[in-house]
Parts: structure tokens; sequence; C-alpha cells
């Protein structure tokens, strides 16, 4: 496994606490909002502040090396595995978020039915349902 100041080297990035801090806290909480983000950066780093785990999260997303998922009408998510174009399963309910490999194996796993002549290099799917535990509460009374 590749350490964390690594990766923010081969993304030419200065290393500093609250990017060591924020990339270590994503890599270890995938899809992780950013309240958990931040809960889990003061665990190492109490003093580090609001703005400054929003900034490194949002450098990190610019440079790829974090990837941002957006599903409607839920929070902002994170994760550290990129690079794979796998996609994610939601939970229409509590918006629980897990990953689902690539169809296909290789990006874009899906091919348009209508390219309109772009040349696609990535397809991202959002697969909509009920998580176990959603699906469990809604059958009791
Ligand atoms: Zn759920
Ligand atoms: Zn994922």
């Amino acid at each position: 496994m590749v350490g964390i100041e690594e990766v923010l080297r081969a993304a030419s990035l200065r290393v500093t606490r609250p990017r060591v801090a924020v990339l270590s806290a994503v890599t270890s909480h995938p899809h992780a909002d950013t309240e958990t983000v931040i809960a889990a950066v003061r665990e190492q780093y109490p003093t580090v502040s609001h703005q400054a785990v929003y900034d490194s999260l949002k450098l990190l997303t610019e440079l790829g090396v974090v990837r941002k998922i957006q599903p409607h009408g839920h929070s902002a998510r994170y994760e550290a595995r990129v690079g794979d174009n796998h996609h994610h399963v939601v939970c229409r309910n509590c918006g629980m978020v897990a990953d689902v490999d690539c169809s296909v194996g290789d990006s874009p796993c899906l091919c348009a039915s209508d390219d309109h002549g772009f040349l696609i290099d990535e397809a991202e799917v959002i697969y909509w349902g009920l998580c176990p535990e959603c699906q469990f509460s809604s059958q009791t009374p």
C-alpha cells in the first residue's frame, strides 16, 4: 500500500498536516461525508479548522487524488479509491453508499447508445435502491 505522503507528492502537493490527515481520513472512511471527514481528522489533529478540511478536500478532489460522489438529494461523499471506474449503489432511504465494481472490467464500462462524436473515457453509474437494513425496517410495522 502506498503511503499518504507519497500520494500527495505524486500529485505535486506540498505535504501539510491537514492534507495528510484529510487524505488518511478519506482512505480509512470510504464514502464519508464532510462531517465524518472532519470528525475523523479531529481525532488525530484536534485543532484543525473546518475551513482547512474543506480546502484540503476541494484541492484533493480537483487533483483527482480523492473522488467526490454527489448522489442527488444526499450530501457529497468522498473516497480515495480513484481511477478504476467503479460505480456506486445508493440507498434511497438512508443514503448508504457501497462500491460496485465496473461491470466490464475497464472504462468506460458502459457503451453509450449514442456517443454524439465524443471520445468517451468514463461512465459513472449510480444504482438506486434500498439497503438491506432499510428493506428490513420497511417491512416491520
Ligand atoms: Zn438504507
Ligand atoms: Zn466508491
